[in-house]
């Protein structure tokens, strides 16, 4: 499963969203763009393997939509796998660039494609799962941030809160844009990077749940 390449991941993933009625919306690179209860009012993002050799929260989404269903009344747009050629060659950049600091005008066609649809309609809620090699999992918070979506996160996964004056300062992340948006409720998370394979799966598919499962 976790030796899963980007195209047979893609197959899959497509079936499992047929399967759940989502529409599917393909960037130049081949990622996909989930929609599910398109329109509705409030409106969730979900994004992964941004950085490639970050393979759990991709798999967990992936089990999610295979497994499970959506209960959640609200629009649900899924990036659940973003970095075709990293992810092939499980390493963390797109050829020499990190999309989590190139998310903005710069960057690679696919990012352009991807800023212009999530800036379609108001976010409500934003997360985008990530892992560090070196940590025992956190949650980051930025310290302006009056929401208590990261202490939530936090307590479902039972990880630390990590407090940043301005992880902004990292340069042009996914967040920082999803922020610039309007969107007050954004998270960056980060699963233990010294769990095995399946239990990095186990981390993020529980914070997949707790936003997709009433
Ligand atoms: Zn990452």
């Amino acid at each position: 499963m976790i030796t899963l390449d980007f195209d047979s991941y893609n197959t899959r993933l497509d079936r499992a969203v047929i399967k759940n009625g989502g529409e599917i919306v393909i960037l130049s690179n081949k990622a996909r763009v989930i929609f599910f209860n398109k329109n509705k009012k409030d409106r969730i993002i979900i994004m992964s393997g941004v950085h490639g050799d970050e393979r759990g929260g991709p798999i967990a989404i992936l089990k999610f939509l295979e497994n499970s269903k959506i209960t959640i009344d609200e629009e649900v747009v899924v990036v659940p796998l973003l970095n075709d050629e990293g992810w092939d060659k499980n390493k963390r950049e797109y050829g020499k660039i990190d999309l989590n600091r190139n998310f903005n005008k710069n960057g690679p066609k696919f990012i352009l494609e991807l800023r212009k649809i999530i800036s379609e309609r108001p976010i409500d809620q934003f997360i985008d799962l990530h892992e560090d090699i070196d940590e025992d999992g956190f949650v980051y918070k930025l310290k302006s941030d009056k929401s208590h979506l990261a202490d939530n996160i936090a307590k479902v996964v039972e990880c630390k809160i990590e407090y940043e004056d301005d992880h902004f300062a990292w340069g042009n992340t996914t967040e920082k844009f999803i922020r610039s948006l309007g969107c007050k409720h954004a998270v960056t998370t980060e699963a233990p990077g010294k769990i095995s394979a399946e239990e990095k799966v186990e981390w993020n598919y529980k914070i997949v749940d707790y936003f997709l499962s009433t």
